[in-house]
């Protein structure tokens, strides 16, 4: 038999766990899959929210790809820091980056650094328990919350609205920290308001996810009228499209909320954030659809009220050093999945932030093709190879093993017990670690 092929895989989120399936489940492979967390799979556990349970179990098949021979996890790498793609390349007959969409666009108007606007990215992460959110701001900032502006019409941009319009029993089933689920109690917020610069008809959100928001306990839905004619937002061809329109048509039927309350206003784009060091007010400008089929503003402003701006208009990748990049789109060049022979790339870091979790398996198995491809045509050879653990430990540098990783799964059902749930994320670095340790 011949001997094994080493592969590094750098991001342990969907793609690069369905990399690491499809390499070890093909013999020629065995696969250290490198995290710069002390806990794998990436966006499922810090992206996907936390109360969609049936999404959140797709980490239940995650996780059984441990169990495959030749299959490890190392958690707790920087990579680009605590080693590089082309030090990796030295270790490994090849490298599949996998590493996913850690950033997010701007609105790229005035005030949007002021306190209180932030990314998706970054709430996202904090009510998921990442161990790097910036706790102290969120736990301080959210409680003198009122209102509350989601810029962006996509899957992400209703997470966000949902987690913030829940009654805290709503959330007590999910894995969210203790402090998260504080906090979120303590908001005192009255209006969310989602803005989108296009009509019904263009945005990209989900059937399913959508009518969740008119399935609150507390929190009704009005919709701004503006720009909702036969001209801009409603026609369509697309039948998943005309199940959103129904939707927001039957929410307009209702009477409008008077508790708290989700707005949606379309056709409507972000000019500015008003505040005086900290956001006041999110200022939108009324836009249309021009005779292009571009949308423009009409010159109409409206001022929402708002302390806490969420931008959620598009995750984003990040370049590593030596790794070809384009800053454009965000996403590592390539050819078919391959960087250049021994080099390889799948997921939202190869294609950009779109699709289901399902979407990654496919493509991280066409990047696994690729490379066959190429150690049949002799460009990728098992070599002797060298030892990542020894490099990192020349370094100080202690990675997290499966075993480690496992040592912490198991605390958090622990403490999810108490609770009477499944489990509780734990969300300290310096926790996780020290759970690692001991195993
Ligand atoms: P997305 O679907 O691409 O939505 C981005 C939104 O931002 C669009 O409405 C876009 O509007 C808007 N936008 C972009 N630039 C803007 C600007 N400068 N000003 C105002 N609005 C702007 O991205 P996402 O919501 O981040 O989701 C990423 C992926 O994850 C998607 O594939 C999504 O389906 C998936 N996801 C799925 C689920 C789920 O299945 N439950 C949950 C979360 C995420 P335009 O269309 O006008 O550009």
């Amino acid at each position: 038999m011949q001997q094994p092929l080493r592969i590094a895989v750098v991001g342990s989120g969907p793609a690069g766990m369905y990399a690491a399936a499809a390499l070890a489940e093909s013999g020629r492979a065995s696969v250290d899959v490198i995290d710069r967390l002390p806990a794998p799979f990436g966006l499922v556990r810090y992206g996907v929210a936390p109360d969609h349970f049936s999404i959140r179990s797709v980490r239940d098949t995650l996780d059984r790809i441990w169990d495959q021979p030749g299959v490890r996890f190392l958690g707790n790498i920087t990579v680009g820091v605590d080693v590089h793609v082309h030090e990796l390349q030295e270790l490994y007959d090849a490298v599949i980056l996998t590493y996913g969409s850690s950033s997010d666009r701007h609105m790229g108007v005035p005030g949007e650094e002021l306190r209180g606007c932030v990314g998706a990215t970054d709430f996202v992460a904090w009510y998921c328990g990442h161990p790097d959110a910036d706790r102290a701001f969120f736990e301080s900032w959210l409680p003198t919350v009122k209102h509350a502006v989601v810029v962006g019409l996509g899957n992400v941009a209703v997470d966000v609205a949902r987690v913030l319009a829940k009654t805290p029993e709503e959330l007590s089933t999910t894995d969210m920290p203790a402090h998260v689920r504080a906090t979120l109690a303590s908001a005192a917020i009255t209006d969310i308001h989602i803005v989108g610069r296009r009509g019904p008809a263009q945005a990209t959100f989900t059937n399913k996810e959508l009518k969740e928001l008119g399935e609150l306990e507390a929190t009704g839905v009005s919709i701004d009228r503006h720009g909702l004619d036969e001209e801009t937002g409603w026609s369509t061809g697309d039948r998943g499209v005309a199940r959103n329109l129904d939707v927001i048509r039957g929410w307009m039927e209702r009477p409008e909320p008077t508790g708290k309350t989700l707005h949606f206003h379309f056709m409507a784009r972000p000019i500015e954030v008003k505040g005086n060091g900290s956001a006041e007010a999110m200022v939108v400008e009324r836009t249309h659809f021009d005779a292009g089929g571009q949308i423009s503003g009409t010159g109409e402003l409206l001022d929402i009220p708002a302390e806490f701006i969420v931008r959620s208009i598009g995750y984003r990748g990040v370049g590593l050093p030596g790794v070809p990049f384009d800053e454009s789109t965000g996403t590592v060049v390539h050819a078919e999945g391959r960087v250049t022979h021994g080099l390889y790339t799948a997921g939202w870091v190869k294609r950009g932030p779109s699709g289901i979790i399902g979407t990654n398996k496919k493509d991280a198995v066409a990047t696994v093709h690729q490379l066959f491809a190429d150690a049949d045509a002799g460009f990728v050879s098992a070599s002797s190879g060298g030892d990542l653990e020894g490099f990192l430990a020349s370094k100080g540098v202690v990675p997290v093993s499966t075993a480690g990783w496992r040592a912490i799964d198991q605390a958090e059902r622990a403490l999810g017990q108490e609770f009477g749930i499944e489990r509780v994320t734990i969300a300290d670095r310096a926790t996780m670690l020290a759970i690692a340790e001991q195993a």
